[in-house]
């Protein structure tokens, strides 16, 4: 619970609140009345634009502006042709908004505090009516995690096992480090992350229904690719779990897009 401060006892304890965060909600600039362990008020907090979609793949949850792309039983056609790699993918919002911004906190800003409420997010985006047995996280590549300091997939997979109480463990690694996807197109993404992954320890997911943990998806080629690599070493089931998901029907349709929010406002 955050303790409320108010008044002279806010200037009072000024001092300290500044040395723990900002006097101001470091994502719409707004005073913090609070002493709390986040720099970021509750309204921000409590905003998120969620992923919605009123046409949109049964497996990937991928949204489209159409039904052309989904077969009669509501399937896409990377789907369709196994080429997802994951059967499954959740997440919590639109990586818009606060929910962008509190992921770059946690991720560029060293706003490490806000891990609990993030795992909240995760654990709120999973379907009370699937098992798991193992939760993974999204591997970095050796040279890119010495460089970073930290994995974030994996501070959120370990998390969200704690949160669930499903096992934790570091199930795949990267072999290859790719050079950063976000400025690549789809085609490219997949060629890069081909054969990027590995698993450590074959025999302990074989059979196994997986969780597989990272902040944002965007193509989904990357967590594709992994999860490929975990089925072809014998895991049942592999679903990826992300905080946020980028809607990639803004980049194409901008215009339609906003003409089916309208629709179902
Ligand atoms: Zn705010
Ligand atoms: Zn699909």
């Amino acid at each position: 619970m955050p303790l409320k401060v108010t008044g002279p006892l806010r200037s009072f304890f000024g001092w300290a609140g500044n040395l723990l965060y900002p006097a101001d909600c470091r994502i719409c600039e707004s005073p913090l009345h609070t002493l709390t362990r986040v720099p970021v008020c509750d309204a921000c907090l409590a905003s998120s634009h969620p992923f919605e979609a009123e046409i949109f793949c049964v497996q990937c949850r991928t949204p489209f502006v159409n039904r052309s792309p989904l077969d009669e039983n509501g399937c896409c056609t990377l789907c369709r042709l196994g080429a997802r790699g994951f059967d499954a993918a959740y997440c919590a919002g639109e990586y818009e908004g606060a929910l962008r911004k509190l992921i770059h906190l946690f991720k560029y800003g060293g706003v490490y505090s806000l891990e609990r409420e993030l795992v909240n997010r995760l654990s709120d985006a999973l379907p009370r009516d699937q098992r798991f047995d193992l939760v993974a996280p999204m591997p970095m590549h050796w040279l890119r995690r010495l460089s970073r300091g930290r994995n974030h997939a994996e501070i959120l997979a370990r998390g969200l096992a704690k949160r669930t109480g499903i096992p934790y463990q570091d199930a795949a690694y990267r072999r290859k480090s790719t050079p950063p996807q976000s400025r690549v197109s789809r085609a490219e993404r997949r060629r890069n992350v081909r054969g990027a992954f590995g698993v450590k320890w074959p025999e302990t997911v074989r059979g196994k229904r997986i969780l597989l943990v990272d902040d944002v998806l965007t193509t989904g080629s990357t967590a594709g690719a992994c999860a490929a690599a975990l089925k072809k070493a014998g895991a049942a089931h592999v679903a990826v779990i992300t905080i946020a998901r980028v809607d990639r029907r803004a980049w194409i349709e901008p215009t339609e897009k906003a003409r089916g929010r309208a629709a179902t406002a």
